[in-house]
């Protein structure tokens, strides 16, 4: 197997570097799984992918896994795709929710979430605002008509949940909790509308791809400042800022920022000294003073 034509690309130098980043992958299914096999045939070679699911036939339409994987895990199927493009690629693999396997974020370089929903997506942004760890998310608006991808770098810029309270706010067209996307299984385990073909969801995917190689590429000569740090897909004509309709496959930079009163990566101490010392002194409870004058609590709660 030979590397020659990635090398000619991005140099011999970049690609090493490449290929001792290691890549968390969460979500492993019409977008995540893409976009961890794309990342494989870039030059990436160590990969933790995390996904609960197994491939069903259902799947097959939409997913890098073809039918021979049907009944195998997402992970396994994810995991052997990737060998198959490099037998030297060093692959964790976890098959459940992110939320009983968040220590394998520890030893991660880099996260592309391809999670279902909106609720994994604040559990994995809360695991990286505590590792400092940097992640490439991303989502497909209904029917696939479009899609954004963010690079989230923890205290550098807004977290997760203030950059998605901020965009849904500033897009014209509305998206909401109905944003599907990756995904095809709603609340209640059902089939839910289609956010859109495997083409439609591809493309979303492989920005995030991308973002994501040139994130692992930051300090090299061939990392590149992007216009922001969200990205807006249009597949479809649409209106993503008001009055101005975008036509199909283009695009929208925008760089979007921290909400310094945000409830995930806001500075509490510093909202309540802003206050007063009278209102400061009201909203620090017990516990907070504890927590930030290191006492440990002895009543032994929760031990049991
Ligand atoms: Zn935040």
């Amino acid at each position: 197997m030979s590397w020659d034509r990635v090398e000619r690309l991005i140099g011999k130098q970049n690609l090493a570097r490449l290929a001792e980043k290691r890549v968390g992958v969460v979500g492993l299914g019409s977008g995540g799984g893409f976009a961890a096999v794309s990342l494989a045939m870039s030059g990436v070679r160590k990969f933790v992918l995390v996904d609960d699911d197994m491939l069903e036939a259902a799947n097959v339409v939409r997913h890098v896994a073809d039918i021979s994987f049907v009944g195998r895990s997402k992970v396994d199927a994810v995991a052997e795709l990737i060998r198959r493009r490099n037998p030297n690629a060093d692959i964790e693999t976890r098959v459940g929710k992110i939320e009983h396997h968040l220590d394998v974020l520890d030893g991660v370089d880099l996260l592309v979430a391809g999670v279902d929903g909106e609720g994994p997506k604040y559990v994995l942004n809360q695991a990286c605002l505590d590792r400092h760890l940097t992640a490439v998310y991303a989502g497909v608006y209904e029917r696939g008509e479009g899609g954004d991808v963010v690079v989230i770098r923890p205290y550098d810029g807004p977290c997760y949940a203030c950059w998605a309270a901020e965009l849904r706010e500033g897009l014209s067209f509305a998206v909401t909790n109905e944003e599907l996307d990756y995904g095809m299984i709603g609340a209640d385990g059902t089939l839910e509308a289609e956010p859109g073909l495997w083409l439609h969801v591809v493309r979303i995917a492989a920005a995030q791809a991308d973002l994501a190689l040139n994130e692992l590429l930051v300090g090299a000569d061939v990392h590149k400042t992007m216009p922001g740090n969200t990205v807006i897909l249009a597949n479809a004509a649409l209106e993503i800022l008001d009055g101005h309709t975008s036509l199909p496959y283009s695009a929208v930079w925008v760089n979007l920022e921290r909400d310094p009163n945000c409830l995930v990566c806001g500075e509490p101490m510093r909202q309540r000294a802003a206050l007063g010392d009278e209102a400061e002194t009201a909203a620090v409870s017990l516990a907070d003073l504890m927590n930030s004058s290191g006492i440990v609590r002895e009543d032994g709660l929760g031990e049991d």
